[in-house]
């Protein structure tokens, strides 16, 4: 178990999975929810059965696996659904994540968490990746080949920029370019290291 936590929260494309990723160069264990979220409706596992069961084959390809546009339609609009499917995977995608913080054995760890909407508890630290709305927008257009129309309804149905900063304890602003961006991390990288031998000299002390 580590004994840090650094929690990342941010907007749709505005860059956790490229941040996450050099954290992840220097040897740094990162959990993220969203990956958590698709394991737990991947092949086989239970809640892919429920899932099916509830819904029909209309919310499955083909080959068995979850469709998962299909699935976000039919929940989008009918809350009842949605708290349903919420109460299936949210205690198994928590249960993931503690698993993964558990197992994580770097110095500290990475919790990507994108649906943040308040400082997450299970972090010491939280780190938010900023950018402005049309930079979002742009390079999640560019990334999912969906219309800005459609980068901007998520955008929305997102906490707002301005109350994600509030709490943050970091910023990495990101609208240059990769390597401002890696370069941003790296800073912060050094920095986190610091806070952990801090917080091991106070461990010990209480000891
Ligand atoms: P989501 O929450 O939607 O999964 P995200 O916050 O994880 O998004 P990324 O996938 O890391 O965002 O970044 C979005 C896109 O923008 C990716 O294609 C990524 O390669 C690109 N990108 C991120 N940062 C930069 C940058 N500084 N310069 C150019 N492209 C960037």
């Amino acid at each position: 178990m580590a004994d840090y936590i650094v929690g990342i929260a941010g907007g749709i494309g505005s860059g956790k999975t490229a941040v996450s990723e050099r954290f992840r160069v220097h040897g740094i264990d990162v959990v993220d929810a969203d990956v958590e979220a698709r394991r737990v409706v991947a092949a086989g596992e239970p809640a892919l059965a429920e899932i099916a069961t509830r819904f029909g084959a209309a919310v499955l390809q083909p080959d068995g696996t979850l469709d998962r546009a299909a699935l976000r339609e039919r929940v989008f609009s009918d809350v009842r659904e949605r708290r349903w499917l919420e109460r299936l995977t949210h205690p198994r995608i928590n249960s993931r994540i503690a698993a993964g913080l558990l197992a994580a054995a770097s110095p500290y760890a990475i919790l990507v968490n994108p649906l943040m909407r308040q400082r997450d508890p299970r972090a010491h630290r939280i780190l938010v990746v900023d950018v402005p709305e049309s930079v979002q927008v742009q390079r999640t257009t560019d990334r999912d080949g969906v219309t800005e129309a459609q980068a901007r309804a998520v955008l929305a149905s997102q906490i707002d920029r301005a109350a994600r900063l509030e709490f943050a304890d970091d910023v990495i602003v990101n609208d240059g370019s990769l390597a401002d961006l890696q370069a941003a991390v790296d800073r912060l990288h050094r920095r986190y290291l610091q806070c952990t031998g801090a917080q091991k000299q106070v461990d010990r002390v209480d000891r």
